[in-house]
């Protein structure tokens, strides 16, 4: 494993919430609620949850796109909410984002060469003929031809679009890239395509990615490391094979149960996770699936359980597992 390109540190995201309970005290929405782990260097760390879980959020803190209600992010040892306008700027080139939906994110009035070039132009990079030589090359490194150039957005389907999405994240020359559900809303044939197009991208630029997903197979293809997320907390970290083959928590437990099985005829007899995902506004007390986890204790619905390292490297937080 390379160096520890991001290491985040007990973070928390609160939003305020207009109502009042019921003593007269302001709620809060706990989005994210305590988070802590690393990313390494040329890795893929997935990032999974049920929706509701605080995965956007902590998108949006990573690349400093909201302020942090407390806790640290540090990105090659500097602290990204600590950085000065120099620091963040060369920051903002090293960090970047593809999106979830490719036609949301895009705007279909304009043409495939503006959308790819156009981060080039905020940051005052080259002239207008260096612009257009290096997203000549960037379609060519995701696999759009140079006469998509002059068209529109609107014209190519969810594939394509991704792959111009891929490209205008790549014109800065970053180092790290967050993915957010970016094959959620593809077909399972071009899902695929995509995620072999990142997989060779990494190797080629080097990236290191954080791919935040709630499907759990499309994880296991890409990832080298998986961080579970529920209710704004992180409960099982492990290496991808490990947590397939011996996930520990309920939680991951009831996850890989979801997963649909490829025959649709073999009756599937396990223990799916029932019950909704809790309010990240006052949250249950101790451990935060204890609502809906089959195992739970006494102790888990007072106390919450500490994130302890495990055998075969799983970071886990649960009161099964001393
Ligand atoms: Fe279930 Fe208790 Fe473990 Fe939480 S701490 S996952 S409630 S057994």
């Amino acid at each position: 494993m390379g160096e520890a390109i991001l290491k985040i540190d007990n973070l928390r995201k609160y939003y305020p919430v207009k109502r009042q309970n019921s003593f007269g005290k302001s709620e809060w929405l706990k989005a994210v609620d305590g988070i802590s782990f690393e990313v390494y260097e040329g890795e893929t760390l997935g990032l999974v949850g049920e929706s509701g879980c605080g995965k956007s959020t902590t998108r949006k803190l990573l690349l400093r796109l909201e302020e942090a209600t407390s806790g640290s992010i540090y990105f090659h040892g500097r602290d990204i909410y600590r950085m000065n306008r120099a620091e963040l700027k060369a920051f903002r080139h090293e960090a970047q984002v593809v999106f979830q939906d490719p036609y949301a994110s895009l705007d279909p009035k304009w043409k495939v060469g503006k959308i790819i070039g156009e981060p080039l132009q905020i940051h005052g990079i080259g002239n207008r003929k260096t612009r257009r030589e290096k997203v000549l090359a960037l379609m060519e490194c995701v696999g759009l031809p140079a006469e998509y150039y002059e068209r529109y957005a609107h014209e190519f389907s969810g594939g394509q679009r991704q792959r111009i999405g891929i490209a205008r994240a790549l014109a800065l020359e970053p180092t790290l890239i967050v993915a957010d559900e970016p094959v959620s809303a593809l077909d399972v044939s071009i899902q695929a395509q995509i995620l072999n197009l990142m997989k060779d991208l990494q190797k080629r630029l080097e990236l290191t990615y954080v791919f935040i997903s709630h499907d759990l197979s499309v994880v296991k293809h890409i990832c080298q490391r998986v961080a579970v997320m529920y209710l704004g907390k992180i409960v099982e970290i492990a290496d991808t094979e490990e947590l397939f083959s011996n996930p520990l928590h309920p939680y991951t437990v009831a996850l890989m149960n979801a997963i649909p099985l490829p025959d649709p005829t073999l009756k599937q007899q396990l223990n799916v996770l029932e019950g909704e995902v809790p309010s990240p506004i006052n949250p249950p007390t101790g451990c935060p699936f204890h609502t809906r986890c089959p195992h739970a204790m006494d102790i888990c619905r007072v106390q919450e359980p500490p994130v302890n390292m495990m055998q075969n490297g799983h970071q886990l937080a649960c009161h099964l597992y001393k």
